[in-house]
């Protein structure tokens, strides 16, 4: 397909592109959809094979900021930036300065249409370099910015945890509650934290041995070998390594009642959340319970306080439970269900 049909189909918006010969800077900056606010997204920095797998790479991810934000009920559009790697690019090196400088002057002639952030391939020194430029940077290292968004990705995790939890079983608790977590990276070890805390009990897997046994030793989890998390039967399945892991391979293994954690893209396709609703396993959609860090950064936009961030967060139990009740009436899986949601507040 090529890259208008392309857009045309995800309903862009706006796409820009910078190509700069001193400092070898080539980006593209997409802007999904501006109709809630400025667009939020981050910046990847990563090799691309050619331009056009950049092209699709930023508008697929900056369609995906669009539905996190207006799902979480943020006054923000959806966007995101990718910049082609050159094959040097050293860590504080002047020529580093040099080219996020230039970046940062592209990102300004944006005139605030788009916040950028940090992501796979960028650092917080970057975005640093980027605010010494524009004021269109959020996640900086400033004194006044978000700081790490993971244990704010779990609080919302969490929240949307307990919103399955009532919804499926009609119960305020988690006491006892089995929970199988897949990776205990930055968000998985939060979130096994908070659920220890409340009562749950946890069966955990990564691929770093270390991290399960100090989930062990932490929250007394049992752990297992990465391959065996699917057929593990517990209540609650929350994937927090990967996307796609609910796949053809998968889905008839689980013995969960409940999918819900903080991968992004834990469908392989759309139809596998239509394969859980079949199985009678509640989906929690994954850009909506795993948006805590977007809703933690997008507060900076205002003047960061971390309360209100936090209150914020714990709402995505009320998201949840709004897109679980719509999918009983409408009787249909809940991805469409928050995908509807979202269609039904941009394209109004
Ligand atoms: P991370 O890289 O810190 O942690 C991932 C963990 O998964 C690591 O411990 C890794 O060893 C483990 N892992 C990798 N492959 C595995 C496998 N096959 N089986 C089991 N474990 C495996 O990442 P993170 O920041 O904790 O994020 C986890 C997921 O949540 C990612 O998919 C990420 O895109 C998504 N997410 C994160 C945030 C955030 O705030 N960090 C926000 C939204 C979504």
């Amino acid at each position: 397909m090529d890259v208008m049909t392309y857009a045309e189909q995800l309903r862009f918006g706006e796409i820009h592109l910078v190509s700069d010969e001193k400092t070898g800077l080539k980006g593209i900056v997409a802007l999904h959809n501006l109709k809630l606010g400025p667009a939020i997204g981050g910046c990847r920095c990563i090799p691309y094979p050619s331009t056009d797998a950049a092209m699709y790479d930023v508008m697929r991810l900056a369609r995906g900021m669009t539905y996190k934000a207006a799902i979480s009920k943020l006054p923000h559009g959806g966007g995101k930036s990718v910049i082609m790697r050159p094959p040097v690019l050293e860590h504080g090196s002047e020529a580093r300065q040099r080219f996020f400088e230039r970046f940062a002057d592209f990102i300004d002639s944006l005139g605030g249409h788009y916040l950028v952030a940090e992501d796979s391939g960028t650092t917080i020194a970057d975005m640093d370099t980027i605010r010494s430029r524009t004021p269109h940077v959020l996640g900086s290292g400033a004194s006044d910015a978000s700081g790490d968004p993971s244990p704010f990705t779990a609080l919302g995790v969490r929240r949307g945890i307990q919103a399955a939890v009532k919804f499926r079983y009609g119960r305020d608790d988690m006491d006892g509650l089995h929970v199988a977590i897949q990776g205990l990276g930055n968000v998985g070890h939060h979130l096994a934290r908070e659920l220890h805390d409340l009562g749950a009990r946890l069966t955990v897997t990564d691929v770093r041995p270390e991290a399960i046994a100090r989930a062990k030793a932490e929250f007394g989890a049992v752990g297992v070998a990465p391959e065996a998390i699917y057929a593990v039967d517990a209540d609650i399945f929350a994937p927090c390594a990967l996307g796609a892991v609910i796949n053809d391979d998968t889905i008839d293994q689980l013995k969960v009642d409940i999918v819900a954690g903080a991968s992004n893209n834990q469908l392989a396709e759309d139809r596998h959340g239509l394969g859980l609703k079949e199985r009678g396993i509640l989906y929690a959609p994954d850009y909506a319970i795993n948006a805590g860090g977007l809703i933690n950064v997008a507060c900076e936009f205002e003047g960061y306080d971390a309360n209100k961030s936090l209150q914020l967060t714990a709402q995505i139990y009320d998201t949840m439970l709004a897109i679980f009740d719509r999918a009983q009436t409408d009787a249909a899986p809940t991805n469409v269900i928050a995908d509807r949601i979202v269609e039904e507040i941009i394209y109004a």
